[in-house]
């Protein structure tokens, strides 16, 4: 079984990255700035925006990040949002979800510039992704094709089961994977929480992604021979033997798999680290504007 390591190649893909912008400052262009907005004090959402700090800084791209308490209001969220998308200096930005109860999320995303939109999550990204128009890919499912791309991994006729359909995982990816290009071009099933008869879709999959947030949910019986497993689940099991008090576990029990599958994302080290590429990479093409 081949261990698809999302932790060496975004290594590897940051290395590139750092190459462009040294080309870039040796030339006197702009570079590249990630803003990233993070509310309140969920402690996955803090990992999540520090790891996305840390990677700019890796890559020499500029940095700015802007926190705010739980209780921050809706407008002065659309008040930064608004800032953000009339710096000229700022590239792309993020905020970081999920938000707290009392904000929308839909209207803080409807207001985010599609130009600075490097999560990718905009109707109008949308939009261009499903077109198969050039646009900022959402980073998730980004990160997943560049797994499968850089590993030779064929999709094209291959059935893929696409566990979850969140607007940022599970829909873009099942759309991605179906669509006419490389990787793409797979017969895709979506499945999700009202799926009768689940582990029937998941024994027929050549590629299984599970993006449920359910831990070690799709066990070895539920997964065909020389199945590639893509766990995009990022689930914090209590576990009293460590030190934090709790491990990370993914979707997928690799319990019994090792011998049954071709190739596998691990958690943590898979999708998680691709994640964060991604959106230095869509950060690179916003700059590059
Ligand atoms: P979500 O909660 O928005 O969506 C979960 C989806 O799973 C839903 O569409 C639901 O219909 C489906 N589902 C729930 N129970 C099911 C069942 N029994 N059978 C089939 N489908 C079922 O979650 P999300 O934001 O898409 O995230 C999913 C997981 O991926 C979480 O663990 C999350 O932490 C993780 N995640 C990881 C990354 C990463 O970079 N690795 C990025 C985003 C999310």
């Amino acid at each position: 079984m081949q261990v698809l390591d999302g932790k060496a190649l975004s290594e590897q893909i940051k290395e590139e990255l750092k190459q462009e912008v040294d080309t870039i400052r040796l030339a006197g262009g702009k570079i590249p700035h990630l803003a990233a907005v993070l509310v309140g004090d969920n402690p996955a959402s803090q990992v999540y925006v520090r790891n996305k700090v840390r990677s700019c800084e890796q890559v020499g791209f500029q940095s700015t990040l802007i926190r705010r308490p739980a209780d921050v209001s809706q407008s002065e969220i659309l008040d930064i949002v608004k800032r953000l998308n009339e710096d000229p200096d700022v590239d792309g930005f993020i905020v970081q979800l999920p938000l707290p109860d009392h904000i929308d999320e839909d209207a803080v995303n409807l207001a985010i510039s599609p130009e600075k939109d490097v999560d990718g999550f905009t109707p109008i990204n949308i939009g261009k992704m499903t077109l198969g128009l050039p646009s900022y890919l959402p980073a998730t499912p980004n990160g997943i094709l560049e797994i499968l791309h850089r590993n030779n991994i064929e999709t094209s006729g291959k059935e893929v089961v696409v566990l979850g359909r969140s607007n940022i995982v599970g829909k873009p990816m099942s759309i991605l994977l179906s669509r006419k290009g490389q990787p793409g071009n797979a017969t895709v099933t979506m499945c999700h929480s009202r799926t009768k008869n689940l582990a029937e879709h998941t024994r027929r999959a050549d590629i299984l992604v599970a993006a449920i947030g359910i831990p070690e949910m799709v066990t070895a019986d539920m997964v065909k021979d020389g199945a590639v497993i893509i766990d995009v689940g990022i689930n914090r099991v209590e576990d009293a033997s460590r030190k934090r008090g709790y491990r990370l576990v993914g979707d997928v029990d690799y319990a019994g798999l090792e011998d049954k599958v071709s190739a596998m994302t691990p958690v943590p080290g898979g999708v998680g680290p691709m994640t964060v590429v991604s959106l230095l990479m869509n950060t690179l093409k916003a700059s590059q504007r």
